[in-house]
Parts: structure tokens; sequence; C-alpha cells
């Protein structure tokens, strides 16, 4: 077998891009190394939402290209650590993924948590930061949004939302932007399929909130951008959306 040559640990693209968006995507890949032998699960498992977010890499390369905006993308697995967690909570390396058991991550002593740590969590973290210093620095509007997707059905429950807009104290931009994607037709609501919490979330409580800069998620339902045809559509609709929030908030 050819050996795989395993990505970095955070991608930039386009970091000076001039738009006031900033886009993160945490779970864009289900990479795992070789050497973590798949956490001990079938090749089925890692292609399904518990390793990463189906269908949101292309839309936030889609988005970058379309709005002149950075972008930062994880390159590995979110089971070998979560990148929109806090380091130190229990579900960053979960032992239990919705209800499959991760036999890779059950048992872990400090020093591999550290390691996971070191190698796919903080270079990203830092890699957000650089680009999020920078642009505080030189005073530029900037709007974090992290691009994430959701599956139609959890826990046996149907979902009917399209979409959701994620946020806490982005309240104003948020609906604002839950306003600019109504259509008809198109069920987009805020703050489903979840809610931000401290413990839960990293990116907007502490990429945004933190910064004192407005953050928001966009949670996409997987079926709907689980093929090339409706990555584009909805980048096609996301990105005059995204404009035009951003537009009316600066002249608010
Ligand atoms: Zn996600």
């Amino acid at each position: 077998m050819r050996a795989k040559i395993d990505p970095p640990a955070a991608e930039t693209v386009n970091p000076d891009g001039k738009s006031p968006y900033v886009l993160l995507c945490e779970h864009a890949s289900n990479y795992i190394p070789a050497r973590y032998r798949g956490l001990g699960l079938d090749k089925s498992e890692l292609e399904r939402h518990i390793a990463w977010d189906i269908g949101v890499a292309p839309i936030a390369r889609d988005l970058s290209k379309a709005l002149d905006a950075p972008l930062v993308l994880s390159g590995y697995s979110r089971l070998l650590i979560d990148c929109n967690r806090p380091v130190g909570v229990a579900t960053a390396i979960p032992e239990i993924s919705e209800s499959t058991r991760i036999p890779g991550n059950t048992g872990l002593s400090a020093e591999e948590r550290q390691l996971r740590a070191d190698a796919f969590y903080w270079p990203f973290q830092r890699a957000v930061a650089r680009i999020l210093d920078r642009r505080q620095a030189a005073k530029m509007q900037t709007i974090v949004f992290g691009v994430h997707s959701f599956t139609p059905v959890f826990k046996g429950v149907e979902r009917p939302w399209h979409a959701g807009i994620l946020f806490r104290k982005a309240q104003a931009f948020g609906q604002a932007l839950v306003a600019a994607l109504q259509e008809p037709g198109l069920n987009v609501v805020a703050n489903e399929p979840y809610r931000i919490e401290d413990d839960g979330d990293q990116t907007v409580p502490v990429h945004g909130e933190a910064r004192g800069l407005d953050a928001v998620l966009i949670e996409i339902r997987q079926d709907l951008i689980g093929h090339r045809d409706g990555q584009i559509a909805w980048a096609k609709r996301l990105a005059p959306a995204l404009q035009a929030a951003a537009d009316a908030r600066a002249k608010a």
C-alpha cells in the first residue's frame, strides 16, 4: 500500500481576504492517521457524521472564493479531538459519539490527550487566532462564521429544518442572517438543532464573543449537501445572504 502523507492540522485559505467574514470549518475532515487504525471503527463508521461534517468543506471553500474571505479548515477527524470544543471537556475526545463507542478513545492517558491536543487542536486554534489578531490590529470589520452540518435524524427523531443559524451574543446579526435566508419552501431557523454552550462550543465563545466579535454558526442538514449539486446550491444561496447581512450590519 502507498504510504499516505498526513495533512496539516489546519489549512488556511486566502488569509488576507477582504471580506468581513472569517470562515471556519472545524469538522471539515474525517482523516485519521494510519497509526490510529481508525480508532477501532469500521470504515463505514468513519464516513458517518460522528467523524466529520459531511458536505461542509466544499461549501466553505466556495464561500471563501465568492466572498473573498479567509477560511481555516481542520485537517483531521473530530473523533481524534474536536476543534469546536473546549480542550478539557469529556466530549472533546469522545468515548461515545451518538450511540457509537469509540474504542481508540477509551481509557486514554493524560500524555495521549496532550499529544492529540498539540497535534490536532492547537494548530487550528492558533491559525484562527493569527487571522483574527491581525484583522483586529488593523481594525477590520470581522464576523466569525462557522460552517457545519447535522444529521437528518437524531436519536430516532426527524429534524425538519433545512438549516439553522446558531448564535448567542450576536443576537442582532444572527437574526438578520436568518431573515436574509428566508425563501419559500425553505425552513431556516435560529438556534436549532442545538444551542451554543460554553462547555460544548469553542468557536463562538472563544474566537467570537471573548474578542467582542459577532460570531455565528450555520448548521445545514446533511442530506441536502451530501452531493456536489447541493453544495453548489447552498454556497450560491449563502453568499448573497451573508453579503446582505454584513452590509446591513455595516450601516447599522
Ligand atoms: Zn460540526
